[in-house]
């Protein structure tokens, strides 16, 4: 007989009616999902009143933290004022208004406009159309290319997944579409052998050069990157890579973009992830925790650079999404970032909590299941491992990192697995006891995962 327990009455109309996104539907039916009722702080709590830390700060998004009062008043007077207006014809509206000045006095000094969009895959796409039309509007057409990196997510949508580097998304929907192209990850860990970290990154970078000179200079349009990669497993480049990846960028004239959809708002203890790791992007893609998910809202950062060209087509940028701008979602970002500002929750991040979680999860690395613990800002991993001084994968990769996050659900705090590595990224509020909370929960977890791993002889 199965031990697994009857799906409660939720879970089964859940099962029969939802299709949930990155999921095995069919398994999950079976298993049931997990249903979460409320939130406050860093906490999440499900229907069966078990609380959880939300060390993955929902989806990368939270920053704030839940049921911040100040977002919601904001979102409901701006819902009763104008719940909805467009700015497609030559209209405008007040918070649209006032978040464009705010984000251009929050992001480094190349940028002033801003294209809204609702989600960071929209932003993307937008990006692929924006430097296309860049260079086409500076009589280049042919310079089309844009250069991702393999394990590089950039959304879900045809564009945004086809300059992500996953390739189990490429395999489902006949992607990339054409002219994207792919180089190696600054996966230090995982793809650097025995070379030196800072030697790696010059040598990873500099398969952008490589790539350029293939494609021709004459077909490259760009080069997109995320500061710290987040979905493929928090991987945080040497710090030679970036301003390598900038010196070829301004050699061959391409245009660099971020994306920072998980590192932009805070996370890595600047505004912004290409301040963090020096470099000066002409585009940058946003969304997550610029409303910390109280709303959605994303949107593109247009540099002085690029927008002068755009504004030069002579003709409508043919572009836009029926929720650019949406009021609601302006009002969220405009209260999320005055917390952030007010409470100063960057500086925390760069001189009190950041440091602080950053020295107790490295102690985490001296556990025989770690192979690496590593840490920027608020963002992390820890690489499982069978044999950690050699680095070694595990045999059937994957199954420690599920064991792992299971344990961790079940004993109270949400780490995210990405293949063998689980990932941390706690909202910006998280206390010091909660970070002890966090490490002491993670060592109790990695014991047990070792345990089981060992039970089921796959370690
Ligand atoms: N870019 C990056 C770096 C992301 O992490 C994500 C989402 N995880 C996206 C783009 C896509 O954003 P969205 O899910 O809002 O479309």
């Amino acid at each position: 007989m199965s031990q697994v327990p009857a799906l409660s009455l939720l879970q089964q109309t859940d099962a029969r009616h939802h299709f949930h996104p990155f999921s095995d539907n069919h398994e999950l039916a079976q298993i049931g999902t997990r249903i979460i009722d409320r939130a406050e702080g860093v906490y999440i709590y499900d229907i069966e009143g078990n609380r959880i830390l939300d060390g993955m700060s929902g989806l990368w998004n939270v920053a704030v933290g839940y049921d911040r009062k100040e977002i919601i008043d904001a979102i409901t007077k701006q819902l009763h004022q104008l719940a909805y207006y467009n700015t497609f014809f030559k209209t405008s509206h007040m918070p649209a208004i006032e978040l464009s000045e705010l984000l251009a006095e929050i992001s480094p000094p190349q940028f002033n406009r801003v294209f809204y969009t609702s989600s960071g895959s929209e932003a993307n796409d937008t990006i692929i159309r924006m430097v296309r039309t860049y260079w086409a509007t500076k009589g280049a057409p042919e310079r089309q290319v844009i250069i991702g990196r393999w394990n590089g997510y950039h959304g879900s949508t045809i564009g945004g997944a086809s300059l992500g580097g996953m390739k189990y998304m490429h395999a489902q929907g006949g992607l990339p579409i054409s002219g994207i192209h792919h180089i190696d990850q600054p996966y230090w860990y995982g793809e650097g052998g025995d070379e030196d970290p800072e030697a790696f990154g010059i040598r990873v970078a500099r398969q952008l050069e490589t790539a350029i000179l293939e494609i021709g200079v004459d077909k490259v349009a760009a080069f997109i990157g995320e500061p710290v990669q987040g979905a493929g497993g928090v991987i945080i480049p040497p710090k030679s890579y970036w301003p390598e990846i900038q010196r070829i960028c301004n050699q061959y004239g391409i245009l660099l973009i971020a994306d920072e959809v998980i590192c932009g708002f805070g996370r890595t203890g600047n505004w912004f992830g290409c301040q963090t790791f020096g470099f000066e992007p002409d585009l940058i893609a946003f969304a997550k925790a610029v409303s910390s998910g109280y709303q959605p809202i994303g949107g593109v950062l247009v540099s002085d650079k690029v927008a002068d060209v755009l504004d030069s087509i002579g003709d409508d940028f043919n572009h836009g999404y029926t929720n650019s701008a949406h009021p609601a979602g302006c009002a969220a970002a405009i209260a999320n970032i005055r917390i952030i500002q007010n409470e100063k929750l960057i500086e925390r991040i760069r001189d009190d909590i950041g440091p602080y979680l950053q020295t107790r999860w490295a102690e985490l690395g001296d556990h025989p299941l770690v192979g690496e613990a590593r840490m920027v800002g608020l963002i992390g991993a820890l690489e499982l491992s069978p044999d950690k001084a050699r680095r070694a994968p595990f045999a059937k990769v994957g199954s420690a990192g599920m064991i792992c996050r299971d344990i961790s659900f079940a004993s109270g705090l949400i780490m995210r697995a990405t293949r063998d590595t689980m990932l941390l990224a706690p909202p910006f509020i998280v206390s010091h006891d909660e970070v002890d909370f966090i490490v002491k929960t993670a060592r109790d977890v990695l014991d047990r995962t070792a345990l089981e791993l060992k039970e089921r002889g796959l370690a």
